[in-house]
């Protein structure tokens, strides 16, 4: 591992403003990925920022009904809480479908909304990765594709983003409130929160440099059917080759958020018109542009037959 300095940080406004003054400075929560990716040198910060002493480990009811999840909330909290289990049961499942019981202990909700790809060639620093290092090439492209993105992706990088609890979030359509450097604060709609990969896929964000997230928020809850089911090639402790995370209301219209298939959770809010007309008319929306490989042109047939699955479910 290469040496860096340590600090903890006392105010998430100074956090983000000594991010922003020290050249190579990467915040840690849970560590959970950045401390892997720094023994394998894939990360190499030079300075880390502690944010864990920070009071953000608190869940609110907001004003309007919704609740305010604070960025170190670990994952086994947020999965447990009452509120959550009641009223947004798709985070409270996609949660508990990720990891294991251990890595959840530690685990913030900032964190992993930012954990990056589990695309093997990113981990292969023998290999060219446009992600590792913009302008190297992508490995990925005709090489082992099965766990990679069959939409969205670029010529530059076809990788998917590992989260389960941020295709809850896409489906929830949470907010990401941060502070910048300056002190000043945003919210930003998580629709827009992650970027597909263009031809800079190293830049995963629309996070600018400093910017630390305080605080995810999401909208009064909606009522429905809350299902998150996760196709994976082992029944635990492994990342999704398809998740679909749903909420289906009576009638049999509602939201279907896909993971495993994209560079950032996927949701086509238009394709949700096609609910109550069932799975097949709602992926042929949700996945119209799909440009998958030979290696993961499976994932088309998975996704309409998972979310058949669901729905089925929803109506049982
Ligand atoms: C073996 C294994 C299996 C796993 N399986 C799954 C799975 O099935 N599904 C799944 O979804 N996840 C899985 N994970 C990933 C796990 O969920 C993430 O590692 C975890 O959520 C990251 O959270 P953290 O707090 O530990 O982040 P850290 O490792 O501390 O940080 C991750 C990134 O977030 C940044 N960061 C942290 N906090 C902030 C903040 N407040 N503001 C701005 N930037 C911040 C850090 O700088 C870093 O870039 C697995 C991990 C492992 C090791
Ligand atoms: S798909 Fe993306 S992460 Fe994987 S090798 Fe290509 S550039 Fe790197």
């Amino acid at each position: 591992m290469k040496p860096f300095t340590y600090e903890r940080a006392h105010s998430p406004a100074e956090a983000a403003a000594a991010a922003a003054r020290t050249e190579g400075a990467k915040f840690i929560a849970g560590g959970t990925n950045l401390l892997d990716l720094m023994k394998l040198e894939i990360e190499t910060p030079m300075h880390l920022i502690d944010v864990n002493g920070l009071a953000l480990d608190t869940i609110e009811t907001t004003p309007e009904g919704g609740l305010r999840i604070g960025a170190l909330v670990r994952n086994t909290a947020l999965a447990a809480d009452e509120r959550v289990r009641r009223d947004y049961g798709l985070l409270s499942r996609a949660l508990l479908a990720g990891a294991s019981g251990q890595l959840r202990n530690k685990a913030t909700t900032a964190g992993n909304l930012l954990q990056r790809t589990r695309c093997p060639y990113f981990y292969d620093t023998n290999q060219p990765c446009n992600k590792r290092q913009p302008g190297s090439g992508c490995a990925a492209i005709g090489g082992f594709s099965r766990p990679l993105a069959v939409i969205g992706a670029s010529d530059a990088c076809i990788a998917t983003h590992p989260s389960d609890m941020a295709v809850a979030m896409r489906a929830l359509d949470a907010t990401v409130e941060t502070v910048r450097s300056d002190g000043t604060t945003r919210g930003i709609a998580i629709a827009d929160f992650h970027r597909l990969p263009g031809d800079t896929p190293d830049i995963e964000t629309t996070l600018v440099p400093g910017e630390l997230i305080t605080a995810v928020t999401l909208p009064k809850p909606v009522g429905g059917k809350h299902i998150y089911r996760k196709v994976r090639d082992r029944a635990s402790y492994a990342f999704a080759l398809v998740s679909v995370g749903a909420i289906v209301q009576r009638d049999g219209t509602g939201r279907v958020a896909l993971g495993g298939v994209a560079h950032r959770p996927w949701r086509v809010e238009a394709a949700e018109a096609e609910m109550p007309r069932g799975a097949k008319a709602v992926t042929g929306r949700l996945l119209a542009e799909a440009r998958p490989t030979q290696e993961n042109a499976f994932k088309l047939p998975l996704v309409e037959r998972t979310l058949g699955a669901v729905l089925a479910e929803a109506k049982g």
